[in-house]
């Protein structure tokens, strides 16, 4: 059936008034009733942080007394926003001098926290973290100057953890104060790291290769016994 232009016409000057009287009605409602504005962060009835599921994945802390300095959350983290330095002192031992983790690079998808054999690093609700330059959001857990030794897995698993939160907050704290230039330290120290890495990985795939080539090697065969002299059995002349 064809369109009646008339029919449309009108048809099309009640769809405009409806809706504007639909839209100014809503107006209407919302203007006449009380304000439900939170002041965040200032006047919630209780902190965010409390509301969130017990699941939530917020910023990475990490306690270093539970640390035994096996880098595994490092190696794990895809994008590499986790700093560990493992040096010796004077005395010959081994420990952490730095462990630092960049919250403005990370993507707190977890997968730092899976291989961990102690529990040392885990993620928290924590999520507030503003600041005014982004080398603030480098958190540190163990600052240069400090010396940590790593920690035993047994005695590390039997420590009482803090509750989540309390070292992030800590650290964030610290980093507004502290980090005026914290990133280009971090940057220097995953360059030496993956450099580190590389030479390892090299060194171990030419020393698998050196061990299949020699096991592919044939064993040297014995010598073939010399045949025996063919025994003359034609008749003496004599
Ligand atoms: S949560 Fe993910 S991105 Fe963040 S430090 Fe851990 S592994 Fe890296
Ligand atoms: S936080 Fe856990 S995974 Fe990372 S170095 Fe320490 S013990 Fe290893």
């Amino acid at each position: 059936m064809a369109a009646n232009p008339v029919t449309d016409y009108f048809k099309g000057i009640w769809n405009v008034s409806s809706s504007i009287f639909e839209g100014m009605a809503i107006t209407l409602a919302n203007f006449m009733r009380r304000p439900i504005t939170i002041q965040y962060p200032d006047r919630v009835p209780v902190p965010v942080v409390e509301t969130l599921p017990s699941r939530y994945r917020g910023f990475v802390e990490v306690d270093p007394a539970q640390c035994t300095a096996c880098k595994l959350c490092a190696t794990a983290c895809p994008i590499d926003c986790i700093f560990i330095v493992v040096e010796k002192n004077e005395a010959k031992e081994r420990g952490m001098t730095d462990f630092a983790v960049d919250i403005g690079k990370c993507m707190f998808c977890g997968l730092c926290v899976e291989p961990c054999p102690t529990g040392a690093i885990r993620m928290t609700p924590n999520f507030e973290a503003s600041c005014g330059d982004i080398d603030q959001l480098v958190y540190r857990y163990i600052k240069p100057g400090e010396f940590v030794p790593p920690a035993k897995a047994k005695a590390a698993l039997a420590l009482e953890t803090p509750p989540a939160g309390t070292l992030a907050d800590k650290a964030m704290g610290e980093a507004l104060v502290e980090n005026p230039d914290a990133r280009p330290t971090l940057v220097e120290a995953v360059r030496v790291n993956a450099e580190k890495a590389a030479a390892e990985k090299a060194a171990a795939e030419k020393a698998a290769a050196e061990k299949a080539e020699a096991a592919a090697e044939p064993t040297p065969e014995e010598p073939a016994a010399e045949p025996a002299p063919a025994r003359d059995d034609t008749p003496s002349s004599e």
